[in-house]
């Protein structure tokens, strides 16, 4: 019998039970747990803290003006060049917004309409892992054939403390086959800000194998410490190849508002807008003029990264007070804990017991890797844990973790 497109899907993200049901997704396990317990949930990651009144107050006034009926196929003028000003400011990418910018559902449409423009049954697609599931869901609906490349944690083979890239294994996982680099920057769960060095190889391997390029970077103004987050576009021969894909949700603390773009060559923006204009066909009418006036606020992302710095190391102090291995994390606004020095060798077996033992949800990383590849069991004992909430919550969570005994 043949694989149908949704179990496929479910597959590729580890979710078909061998009687051929589909399991809840961890993150609705794990949320169902926290609500039927009482833990705090640092499970899912959306801020317990809306994002800035007057961007409400423009949505609300977009509704009153009447801006309620189907707005253009590809997104408001206005967020259109709001979108390709804040390219030009931030990076100084040069991007027309009347042929190379399609405003979309979400980041995750903007994510699957491209995927399932370009990819074909049969094309690779390479991805980081651990990968963000919709990533992997997305290449499974489309027939592709998904590779993956680790995020090495630090350890003998990486002094460098953070999650890196292992460039060998990017060459060797390349081949004549390779359709799609499809990467996300800063990176969910790692929180790994992809430097340069690591940027340069892959866009070797890109323009090698004549690859396009899909980002994700709905991170991209979350990063702490001073790195530096660097759209592999701006990087040379790569905007003819590469569709950048990012979203007002994180950015602005919207993420219900659900309103996303993806920008690229005319071309490739035709044939996602092709897909896109089947999927749901336009977004969001009030809501993109009121994230048309937020792009143009660069101070906002710039108070939400300091403040979840502020807040990264509230939840950093307390996993390392209880014991956990931690690598910090550059950027998102998520950080990733290693159970093992604590006794703990299996993130599932510890996420399921967590909120007992401790009153605290988190998920296990694994859900985010190839159910039993080498990353996988590499990452076996690591929990992702969300630091998207108010200090009060993150050092009370703190407080309960420091008990944790196995
Ligand atoms: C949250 C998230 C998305 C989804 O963005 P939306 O704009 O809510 O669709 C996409 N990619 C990554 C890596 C995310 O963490």
């Amino acid at each position: 019998m043949s694989t149908l497109r949704w179990q496929a899907a479910a597959r590729a993200t580890g979710l078909l039970a061998p009687d051929g049901t589909v399991a809840a997704t961890i993150f609705a396990e794990m949320s169902a747990l926290a609500a039927r317990t009482g833990a705090i949930n640092l499970g899912q990651g959306f801020p317990d803290v809306d994002g800035p009144e007057y961007i409400k107050e423009a949505a609300i006034a977009a509704i009153r003006e009447g801006r309620n009926q189907y707005p253009p196929g590809d997104g408001i003028p206005e967020l259109r060049h709001a979108v390709a000003d804040h390219q030009k400011r931030h990076y100084g990418l040069d991007v027309d917004p009347d042929t190379e910018v399609l405003v979309t559902t979400g980041a995750t449409e903007a994510l699957a309409a491209t995927i399932l423009a370009l990819v074909s049954p049969g094309d690779e697609v390479i991805t980081l892992e651990p990968f963000y599931d919709a990533h992997a869901a997305c290449i499974a609906m489309a027939g592709g054939t998904h590779v993956t490349v680790p995020l090495v944690a630090a350890g003998p083979e990486n002094p460098e403390g953070s999650f890196r890239l292992d460039v060998a294994a990017l060459r060797a996982a390349a081949s004549p086959r390779t359709r799609l680099i499809l990467l996300n920057t800063p990176h969910n769960p790692t929180g790994t800000v992809l430097d340069r060095a690591e940027l340069e190889a892959i866009a070797q391997v890109a323009r090698e194998r004549d690859a396009l390029v899909l980002t994700d970077e709905v991170y991209e103004h979350l990063v702490f410490d001073g790195a530096v987050h660097v759209p592999i576009a701006t990087l040379p021969g790569m905007a003819e190849r590469t569709l950048t894909v990012s979203s007002s949700g994180k950015t602005f603390s919207f993420t219900g508002w659900k309103i996303g773009w993806v920008h690229g060559p005319a071309d490739l923006v035709t044939a996602v807008r092709t897909i896109k204009q089947f999927l749901t066909y336009v977004s969001g009418a009030p809501f993109q003029p009121a994230i048309a006036r937020a792009l143009a606020d660069d101070d906002a992302p710039r108070a939400l990264a300091a403040s979840l710095a502020f807040r990264r190391d509230l939840l950093v102090e307390g996993l390392e007070k209880a014991g956990f291995g931690v690598s910090i994390p550059q950027g998102t606004y998520f950080v990733v804990a290693d159970g093992g020095p604590l006794g703990f060798p299996d993130g599932v077996d510890l996420c399921r017991r967590l909120p007992e033992l401790a009153g605290v949800v988190a998920v296990p990383v694994t859900a985010f890797c190839t159910p039993g590849s080498p990353t996988a069991e590499a990452l076996r004992s690591r929990i992702r844990l969300t630091f998207v909430k108010r200090d009060e919550v993150l050092r009370e969570a703190s407080a309960r973790l420091a008990g944790l005994t196995p």
